[in-house]
């Protein structure tokens, strides 16, 4: 079956997706396409579902950065949340998303959170719940501690540029999604980007998405050449990493999105019109996360899985994004 999808675009996500397994990007960017509607095929329904789901980890850490962009936008507006109404807010949130997830309402409420652990009945026991809130409560407790928010509460309306902003730049004729958690502009004039990490582990995997955020904000807001800083928020850990945003860096980030592209490209029977056949995106069996992937369910039936060599330990692979892939999750409530 040859899907169309709706337009090409790049994002580091995708070409994480891409890096780890390109059967199971194929199932997330073309045959999840369209799943959306009632009077879509069987098949393309479910890969849309499985699309949907989040690990504890991805789940808890969204959960945190949402708690957090609440803050800074009262913040923005020249207000402010208290800790323990933050803390009350990010246990509410956790303690509905996993009741929710539990009784799978996701299968009729696309917003609905939707945890792999449920759909797959991985039995995970209370006690790794709680300690994922735990750990989750202690980063919003890390932020509040954090000299950022103080710098926060002292910039003017006109020094904020974006928080949590989903924007797009153009790249070569492509259009790259970015997300970024928080940009503002210092009394300096410099541009400084700032994204919150909550796992445990430091990793310098984040390089080429910090170039995308210096490339966008670049095209955005320092178009005279004013200095750009990136910033990597370790909740977890209390610290802040900074990186300039330099010229060495940007060739090196170009030639990686460049050749992603091409990647992405390459395997499309049509790359004038973005169609791709599931054939041209075989598992890769040196990279896959077969443990751990939304799409497990579709490749036991076709059965894939039994024709590749042994799983290797679950984890991150050396392109892993923006979004955490090893922190704590929610309260059983
Ligand atoms: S289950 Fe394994 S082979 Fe199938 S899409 Fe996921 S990672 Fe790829």
């Amino acid at each position: 079956m040859a899907i169309r999808d709706n337009a090409f675009s790049w994002s580091m996500s995708r070409s994480t997706r891409l890096a780890e397994c390109p059967r199971a990007y194929y199932l997330q960017y073309y045959l999840a396409h369209g799943g959306w509607d009632p009077s879509a095929p069987p098949e393309v329904k479910e890969a849309d579902l499985l699309k949907r789901l989040k690990t504890r980890w991805m789940w808890a850490g969204i959960a945190v950065h949402d708690t957090i962009a609440e803050v800074i936008q009262a913040i923005q507006k020249g207000g402010w949340i208290p800790a323990e109404e933050a803390e009350k807010r990010l246990t509410e949130r956790m303690r509905a998303d996993y009741r929710a997830s539990n009784n799978r309402r996701y299968l009729a409420d696309r917003k609905a959170a939707a945890l792999v652990e449920h759909e797959y009945k991985e039995g995970v026991a209370d006690t790794t719940w709680q300690a994922l809130y735990q750990q989750s409560m202690q980063n919003l407790r890390n932020f509040y501690a954090m000299d950022v928010v103080g710098k926060l509460r002292g910039l003017s309306p006109q020094q904020w540029l974006s928080v949590e902003t989903m924007d797009t730049f153009d790249f070569d004729g492509t259009p790259v999604h970015v997300v970024l958690d928080l940009a503002y502009r210092t009394a300096d004039d410099e541009v400084v980007i700032l994204d919150w990490k909550t796992g445990k582990t430091k990793s310098s995997d984040y390089q080429i998405q910090l170039f995308c955020y210096g490339y966008y904000a670049r095209s955005r807001w320092a178009a005279a050449k004013e200095p750009i800083h990136l910033e990597i928020a370790y909740l977890y850990h209390r610290e802040v990493e900074r990186v300039g945003f330099a010229d060495a860096q940007s060739v090196e980030g170009e030639e990686y999105i460049r050749s992603s592209i091409l990647e992405m490209k390459r395997r499309l029977v049509d790359p004038a019109v973005n169609v791709a056949r599931e054939e041209d995106f075989e598992p890769l069996p040196e990279a896959r996360r077969c443990g751990g992937c939304n799409f497990r369910r579709i490749c036991e039936r076709k059965g894939i899985l039994k024709n590749l060599p042994p799983a290797p330990p679950y984890g991150r692979s050396s392109w892993s994004s923006a979004r955490p892939a090893a922190a704590p999750s929610s309260p059983r409530g």
